[in-house]
Order: structure tokens, then sequence, then C-alpha cells
């Protein structure tokens, strides 16, 4: 079947927009007025909580094997996580967009697929954005908002001497996957004929490709009547995030390197790629987990959840983040995280 291809400049921008536009449907209460005027109204009773991020092609992700319909998914959960990281719910996003001519109606159609999915999944309505032409590259720009009681919002700050350290899921895995994507890419410009051999790879490219905003974890804390004393999104990696809180919290903290989760996948495949496993856990960044600390009375609610895993905790001490090898030694928590701007 002969691919359609659609230029955008056929459709114009109100077109487009309409396009666009035509999919969604606003299923949030707070949602007053959607898209279609000069702005959006929203009215809660609660805190407001906003977010935003930039993706910039080449930068944040390369297109080569990167889906659009993943782009779209990818771009809101990572919003959406943030939301998350706040203790709050999210409600709405707006999505805005500059695009180079090089993209077709049919490829802004898988974005917004993805987009879409990613709104029914976290349950967000898609209340506005732009939409512009670009030189070169591809811009994604996406704010969330959610809210929630004052009571519950949880800061970076809020960590107590003694507060168990958590995290879900399990990390590295991102950052294994991409160096699986970006192997398969070298080996797909050597030869177009290849094709990729990713299915030893499912779950650590999944991780790349479709991060998922830990929007449950947040649902199943409230249900328990937990509230983290301080919470934030791993995007940079577990060390540049444990950097964060013991600084905004004024404290020390250590971690134990055993208790590090890591997917037995992502293990392996590290190993392959003659990359240390922790070290992959512990500066790779993209997981899109939660880290958060409780106070020590919180312990008990959450000892049986099977994601939630307890990997140090908060101290009084003028040392920063430390992490407890398997051999008992304390070094320093190294952050790279992710430096978009050193090369
Ligand atoms: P303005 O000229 O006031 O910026 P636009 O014509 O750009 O208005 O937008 C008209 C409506 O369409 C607004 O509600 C805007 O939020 C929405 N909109 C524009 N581009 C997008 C997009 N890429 N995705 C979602 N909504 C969009
Ligand atoms: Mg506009």
């Amino acid at each position: 079947m002969e691919d359609k291809r659609t230029e955008l400049d056929e459709l114009g921008e109100f077109g487009l927009i309409d396009r666009i536009t035509e999919n969604f449907t606003n299923t949030q209460k707070s949602t007053v007025l959607g898209i279609g005027d000069d702005a959006a109204i929203i009215s809660n009773d609660e805190e407001i909580v906003v977010s935003t991020d930039i993706l910039t092609e080449g930068i944040h992700f390369d297109l080569s094997y990167f889906p659009l319909k993943h782009l779209g998914f990818k771009s809101v959960a990572v919003n959406v996580s943030d939301i998350a990281a706040m203790n709050a719910i999210p409600t709405q996003i707006t999505v805005s967009l500059a695009i180079s001519n090089k993209f077709s109606l049919q490829a802004i159609d898988e974005f917004y697929a993805g987009v879409k999915s990613a709104c029914e999944q976290y349950n967000v309505d898609l209340v506005g954005g732009d939409t512009s032409s670009s030189a070169a590259g591809v811009f994604i720009s996406i704010t969330a908002i959610g809210s929630a009681p004052k009571d519950k919002i949880t800061l970076r700050s809020g960590a107590q001497d003694k507060d168990i350290i958590c995290v879900t899921g399990d990390l590295g895995g991102a950052y294994v996957g991409l160096q699986v994507l970006a192997r398969e890419k070298q080996v797909f410009l050597a030869n177009p004929e290849m094709q990729p051999k990713l299915d030893d790879f499912e779950y650590v490219v999944g991780r790349q490709l479709k991060p998922d905003a830990r929007m449950d974890i947040i649902h199943e804390l409230r249900d328990l009547g937990t509230i983290p004393t301080s919470m934030i999104d791993i995007s940079d990696g577990l060390a540049s995030e444990l950097k964060h809180l013991s600084k905004h919290s004024n404290l020390g903290l250590r971690i134990f390197e055993e208790q590090i989760p890591i997917d037995n996948q992502t293990f392996e495949t590290a190993v392959e790629f003659k990359l240390d496993p922790i070290t992959c856990a512990l500066n790779g960044g993209e997981d899109y987990e939660l880290l958060f600390t409780i106070g020590q009375d919180d312990y008990e609610k959450l000892k049986k959840h099977a994601d939630i895993h307890f990997i140090g905790h908060m101290e009084k001490s003028d040392d920063g983040p430390g992490l407890v090898t398997k051999g008992g030694s304390w070094i320093a928590l190294q952050a790279q995280g992710w430096n978009h701007f050193t090369k």
C-alpha cells in the first residue's frame, strides 16, 4: 500500500488545528472552556500545579528511531510525571509544536494519536496549544496543569532526618534502551536492508520509548493515607535527584547499593554494552519513576507494596548524598545527570 502524504500547507494553520482538535473531547470537570477561544478556562477549589517541558529534536529525541506516536505519548507522560512528583493529579495539558515542512499531515496525526492515548491514560484534557513552522527540526513544548489540596502537596524540601528514601519501579532501563536503539541505528545506517533486532530488548526499549508516569503510585499513596515528606520524579538519574532532595531539604542521606532496583534485562543488556548496571541506574535518567521520602511511621503501610523499594534514609550530615557499596564503603554520589549544555 502506498503511503498517502498530505502537505501541511494544503491544510493551513486553522485547518490543522481543526484536524487536531476534532479527535479530542474534554472530560475533566475543572475544564470550563477548552480549545477554540483566545485562552482556555479552568476552575478549581484546590491548589493549581503547573509544569512545562520542552523537547528538542536531536537533543531529547532522534526521529530516526523514535516513532512519532511514541513521541506524542512520551511528551505528555514526562509532564504528567512532574505533576505526580508534586503529589498532585493532572487535569489539563497544552501542546505547542514547531515543525518543518518535511512533516506531512499524516506525521502530525501520528504524533497526536500518541498525545490522545496519553490523555486517555492519565485522564487529562487537551485545552490548548500553539502551532508554528520551524526552519529546521521539531520543537515540542507541553504544559501540564494539575491540582491537589494544599496539605497534600509534596515539595523537594520537606524531607526530615531519618525519613526513609523510597523509589518506585526499577532504574537504568531507559538509558540502556537508548544504547540499544542507538546501536541499531548505526547498523541500519551501515546497511538499510538490515531489520533491527530488538526482540531481546523489548523491556528496555519500551522504557525509553514509552515511559509511564507513576500516577498509579500517587493514587495508591492516597488510598493508603500516606503523604510523602518530599518527592521528585527521576528524569535525570537517581544520583542527580538525590542531590536535589538533599540540597532542598538541607540534609545528608545514604542509600545502599544492594537496594537499588534493577530489572534483569536492564542488568544483562548493560553488561553486554560494557556498562556498569549500577552506574546506569544512578546516572542514566529518563526512567520517570518516583523518588520520595516517608516518615518512619509510614513504613508499615508501604512495606508490602511490590513496586516501592526502600533504598536508604535521610540523615543529619554535611556530606550530601552517599552510596554504601555492597562491600560496606561510603562513597559520595556524583550527580552527572543529563546536562544538555555540555558536549
Ligand atoms: P492565537 O492566534 O490566539 O494564538 P490560535 O489560532 O493559535 O490562536 O489557536 C486557536 C485555538 O487552538 C486556541 O484555543 C489554541 O489554544 C488552540 N491550538 C492551537 N494550536 C494547537 C495545538 N497544536 N494543539 C492544541 N491546541 C491548539
Ligand atoms: Mg496561537
